[in-house]
């Protein structure tokens, strides 16, 4: 083949210093992308919260708000204006994208945040898993009102659940929002009991204290989300605002040395009349540039990259964690298939039909045994599987073995799993690529687990 030397593999062996100061020299001056789910109990007040807010922000125009605040004052519906953002931002994002989850962008000072927001709350605990298997970090809601507070954090109520499960999930700085402190009279003593009981469990489900923050608003006035002027809250709270503190997340780190992959979301001609293909998706890690020659797998086919293109853009190379639009040439791309992956040749993407997986099981009726059916949904593809061990059952956030060989996992539990795929796919390590190793897992329509790559057999 003419296509033989990959200019990548030099690349990521010989230069890795050399990849990291290319993206910042750049990048500098672009904000950091962030990916925020926002989990909590029924009506601790997430969707008024992050309505205000985008409100505040100027991601909602005054003329719309005050269309929303007619609306829901008719249906004697106002306390709920705010939230009513979200949902309409939900309706109009869920035409012509496949996704549950309504998504909303917001810019703090240094970082441009992607919210995961989860609608609905009968299939909450599908959504805002899905929502979470996406997220790099968490605000977990709560409710300061008396005895509210203590309803979600209870057995029965969301409040822990949806801590561990988040954790469980890869999540691991979390923000945690006292809401309505208005309730309780901006009280400094009800928001210091919280933090300390909250505090106490979140160390035992596995978050570190460094990694926890603690910021007291109303998201219904409004107060603390970007301006702190309440005198009662300001007369013993000088933090940050939530705007503020969000902006001090760690953003995830992007794989910058690790060998390219590129997992293909769509393929088209290129307009224009050339003769290359185009193909889209996200840069997971590493870098690619024009000129470069890369695998396409499970196909193992090369192809060279002609043109790069971010948001229509040429550029003359990417980065982990970029969108992009690639002109290719080289090979016959008619067998290409959506969730095929773009690698570096001399490290290519792993292909299997056989995974160990780590699952969190969701609240379902049936408990999955040996043999049980499922859909693998895992970037673009969705395929037929088969859970076809239990390995073990382990706990939620520890990952320490409950009991080994169950004879099955029932809901809300967590376990080590084989399963069997009906075709080959491209796959990696949630350890090594922690994108490419999780995967949500369906049964008769609906979501019933999540899963996290721990070996490929
Ligand atoms: P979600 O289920 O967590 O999304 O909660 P919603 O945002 O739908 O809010 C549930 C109810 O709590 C609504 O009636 C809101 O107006 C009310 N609420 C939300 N935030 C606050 C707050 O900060 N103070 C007060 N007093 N009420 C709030």
């Amino acid at each position: 083949e003419a296509i033989a030397t990959p200019k990548s593999q030099a690349r990521t062996r010989e230069s890795r210093v050399d990849v990291a100061s290319e993206y910042v020299k750049e990048r500098s001056g672009t904000k950091a992308l962030l990916n925020l789910v926002v989990v909590g109990h029924v009506d601790a007040g997430k969707s008024t919260l992050m309505g205000h807010m985008l409100f505040r922000l100027g991601q909602v125009s005054s003329k719309q708000m005050h269309k929303y605040e007619q609306e829901s004052k008719k249906l004697g519906k106002q306390s709920f204006m705010y939230a009513w953002v979200l949902d309409e931002t939900g309706e109009e994002r869920s035409r012509g994208i496949t996704m549950d989850v309504a998504q909303s962008q917001f810019e703090t000072e240094s970082k441009s945040i992607t919210l995961l927001d989860a609608p609905g709350h009968r299939d909450f605990i599908p959504n805002m898993i899905f929502g979470a298997a996406q997220a790099d970090v968490a605000l977990l809601v709560v409710d300061a009102t008396t005895g509210e507070f203590e309803t979600g954090f209870e057995s029965g109520g969301q409040t822990r659940e949806h801590a561990l499960l988040v954790r469980s999930l890869g999540v691991s700085q979390l923000g945690v929002v006292v809401n309505k402190l208005d309730m309780v009279g901006w009280s400094r003593d009800r928001f210091n009991e919280i933090v300390a009981r909250l505090g106490a469990f979140l160390k035992q489900a596995g978050y570190k204290e460094q990694d926890v923050f603690y910021v007291p608003v109303s998201g219904l006035t409004g107060e603390n989300l970007t301006v702190l002027d309440e005198p009662k809250l300001t007369e013993w709270y000088s933090g940050p605002t939530l705007l503020q503190a969000i902006d001090k997340f760690r953003p995830p780190e992007r794989p910058l040395n690790r060998p390219a992959r590129l997992v293909i979301s769509d393929i088209f001609k290129s307009v224009g009349g050339s003769s290359g293909c185009c193909l889209a998706g996200r840069l997971e890690s590493g870098m690619m540039q024009t000129g470069d020659k890369l695998l396409i797998m499970p196909l193992n086919e090369m192809i060279q990259i002609k043109n790069i293109a971010i948001n229509e853009v040429s550029k003359g190379s990417c980065f982990a964690g970029d969108q992009v639009v690639l002109t290719v040439s080289g090979a016959d791309l008619s067998d290409v298939s959506l969730g095929s992956v773009l690698c570096d040749p001399s490290q290519p993407v792993k292909v299997t039909s056989r995974i160990q997986a780590r699952i969190v099981i969701f609240n379902i009726d049936i408990p999955i045994t040996t043999g049980y059916p499922v859909v693998i949904h895992y970037q673009s593809l969705s395929e037929a599987a088969t859970i076809s061990k239990l390995i073990a059952q382990i706990h939620k956030s520890t990952g320490e073995v409950v009991r080994k060989r169950p004879r099955c996992l029932t809901k809300q539990t967590s376990g080590l799993v084989e399963i069997e795929i009906s075709r080959p796919i491209c796959m990696e390590l949630y350890k090594d690529y922690r994108e490419l190793g999780r995967f949500m897992i369906r049964a008769n329509g609906t979501t019933i687990a999540a899963g996290l790559v721990t070996g490929i057999l």
